[in-house]
C-alpha cells in the first residue's frame, strides 16, 4: 500500500499544527510592526515538521508499506492521512476532497478530527480519533478503517518505532544564529512523554490521552539514533512538561553524557519543576533555551482556573539562572482571563517586562472545544469562524472588555515588551552592572513613551 501522510502548510499568516495548542494549530496574522518582525523570525525558527507525521512514517514503513509526503500538492496513492487542525481545516478539507476525488481513501488524524468530527467527517473516509499510533497499526496490518476510529493510547510508548524524518524528506538546512537557542531551519521534535498531568482547565493538551512517559533508555537511544544521522542535531521537547520528574530528568542527563551524544536541546516545563542544579546539569549536556506558562501575574486569577501558581521568587530564581548561563528563556502569557480587566492585564504585561524572560508570546484567551473552560464560557463565545479560534482573536464576550480594548491590549503587551532596550540587552546577554543600569534607564523613559502614545489612543496607559 502507497500511505501519504500530509501535513499541509497553512495558507496566511504564520500557522503551527502538530502538537501547538495540543492540536488545534495556532495562527498569528501580523497586526502591528512588532508582530510583523515577530511572525517573520517564527517563521525562520518555529516551522519545524511534525513529529506525528514521522510517527506514522515510521509505522507505515515498519509494516513494509511505501511512504509519501507532502506539504499541500496532491500526491498518488492509496490512503491519505491528513494532520488535521482548528486554524487550517477549511484547506485541510479542501485538499481531501479533491484526493478522494482521485481515488485516495481519506483519513484525519490529530486533535481537531478527534474533537471537532462534524469539521471534517463529510471530506473523509475515516477520522481517527485520539492519538493516532494505534488506529494506523490497525490500518497498515490490512483493517480496512471507514466512520469514526477509536484509537486507544499506547501504554507503552517504549513499543513505537522512532519517528522517521528521512521519510518526510526531512533534508532542510539549518544553521545556528548567535545568540539565539534554536537554529534557523528549527530542529527536531522529539516526545519523551505525551500529555500533561497538570489540570489547567483551558489547555487542550491535556484532553486527548492521559499523561505517559518514555523509558529514559528508550528516549536516549532515540536521541543516539538522531545524532547518528543527524550528526550534532537540535532538539526540541515538545513535551508540555519535560521535567515534570527531578531525578527522571536528571537521569536523562547522565544517559546523554554516559553515551557522548553531540546534541544541543530546548525543552517546555513548569518554572517550579526547575532549579539552578537541575538547570546546570542541563546544560551541561545541552540544555539552550526553555519555554514555559508564566499566563498571569496573578495567583488568584490562575488558581480559578485549576492552575497551580508559582511564587514569583521562583520564577525570577530560574529566569535569573537561565540569563547567567545563556540559556534562552520563552515565556507565555495568557491575556482575557474572565476576570480579567484593562489593570490587571496591565499588571501580566508589568511583570512579563520586568521578569524580563529572553522572549515573550502573549495570546488571548480561546475556549478550546473538548476543555472545561469551553463548557464554563460556551455560551458567551460568539465567534462562529472555527479558523478564527487561533489563539490571537478574541472568540467571546469578555465581561470586563470590549473587543476593541482586547485587541489594544494584546498589540500594547508586544509593544511594552519587544521595544525596550533591555528587550535587546537580554537578547545580547549583557550583563555588567553598568550597562544594565543604563540600559534600566533607558527602559523608564521608553516605557514613558508608550505610556503617553497609549494614553493618546485609548485615553489611558496599559501600565502605570
Ligand atoms: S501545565 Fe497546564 S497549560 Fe501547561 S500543558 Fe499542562 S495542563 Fe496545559
Amino acid at each position: 500500500m502507497r500511505i501519504v501522510l500530509a501535513d499541509l502548510k497553512g495558507r496566511s499568516g504564520f500557522v503551527s499544527k502538530d502538537t501547538v495548542a495540543g492540536g488545534y494549530g495556532s495562527r498569528l496574522r501580523p497586526f502591528s510592526k512588532v508582530t510583523k518582525i515577530y511572525t517573520f523570525l517564527k517563521r525562520r525558527f518555529h516551522d519545524v515538521p511534525s513529529v506525528q507525521m514521522a510517527y506514522l512514517a515510521a509505522i507505515a514503513d515498519r509494516a513494509g508499506h511505501e511512504v509519501a509526503y507532502t506539504r499541500g500538492e496532491q500526491v498518488d496513492g492509496d490512503v491519505a492521512l491528513v494532520l488535521s487542525s482548528l486554524v487550517d481545516h477549511q484547506q485541510e478539507t479542501a485538499w481531501a476532497d479533491q484526493a478522494r476525488a482521485r481515488g485516495l481513501r481519506v483519513g484525519f488524524v490529530g486533535l481537531a478530527a478527534s474533537k471537532m468530527p462534524q469539521l471534517f467527517e463529510d471530506h473523509a473516509d475515516f477520522l481517527i480519533q485520539g492519538e493516532p499510533e494505534a488506529a494506523v497499526m490497525r490500518l497498515v496490518a490490512g483493517e480496512p478503517l471507514a466512520g469514526k476510529v477509536i484509537s486507544e493510547e499506547l501504554p507503552d510508548l517504549d513499543g513505537l518505532p522512532f519517528p522517521r524524518w528521512d521519510l518526510l524528506n526531512e533534508r532542510r538546512l539549518r544553521f545556528g544564529v548567535p545568540y539565539s537557542g534554536r537554529p534557523a531551519g528549527g530542529g527536531l521534535s522529539v516526545l519523551a512523554s505525551r500529555g500533561c498531568p497538570e489540570f489547567c482547565t483551558y489547555c487542550p493538551h491535556r484532553i486527548l490521552a492521559g499523561y505517559r512517559t518514555r523509558s529514559v533508555d528508550n528516549l536516549v537511544d532515540e536521541l543516539a539514533y538522531l545524532c547518528e544521522l543527524y550528526p550534532r542535531p537540535y532538539i526540541i521537547f515538545r513535551d508540555p512538561l519535560f521535567t515534570e520528574f527531578r531525578e527522571r530528568t536528571l537521569e536523562i542527563a547522565d544517559a546523554i553524557e554516559a553515551r557522548g551524544l553531540q546534541l544541543t536541546f530546548e525543552c517546555e516545563t513548569r518554572l517550579d519543576r526547575l532549579d539552578p542544579a537541575v538547570l546546570d546539569r542541563l546544560h551541561g549536556v545541552g540544555l539552550r533555551a526553555i519555554s514555559f506558562g508564566v499566563e498571569s501575574v496573578s495567583a488568584e486569577t490562575l488558581k480559578k482556573v485549576g492552575r497551580r501558581p508559582i511564587p514569583q521568587a521562583q520564577q525570577r530564581l530560574v529566569v535569573d539562572h537561565c540569563r547567567r548561563l545563556g540559556i534562552v528563556t520563552a515565556a507565555f502569557f495568557v491575556l482575557g482571563f474572565l476576570d480579567d480587566n484593562w489593570d490587571s492585564i496591565g499588571a501580566t504585561i508589568d511583570y512579563a517586562v520586568d521578569l524580563s524572560p529572553t522572549v515573550a508570546q502573549f495570546k488571548w484567551l480561546t475556549p478550546y472545544p473538548g476543555t472545561p473552560l469551553w463548557k464554563q464560557i460556551g455560551p458567551k463565545v460568539y465567534q462562529e469562524d472555527w479558523e478564527e479560534f487561533d489563539g490571537f482573536t478574541p472568540t467571546f464576550h469578555h465581561p470586563n472588555l470590549t473587543e476593541n480594548e482586547m485587541r489594544y491590549l494584546l498589540g500594547a503587551a508586544y509593544n511594552r515588551f519587544y521595544m525596550r532596550p533591555s528587550y535587546l540587552a537580554n537578547y545580547l546577554r549583557i550583563q555588567q552592572a553598568g550597562l544594565r543600569d543604563v540600559v534600566a534607564r533607558l527602559d523608564a523613559r521608553v516605557a514613558g513613551m508608550h505610556s503617553r502614545r497609549e494614553a493618546a489612543e485609548m485615553t489611558r496607559s496599559v501600565t502605570c
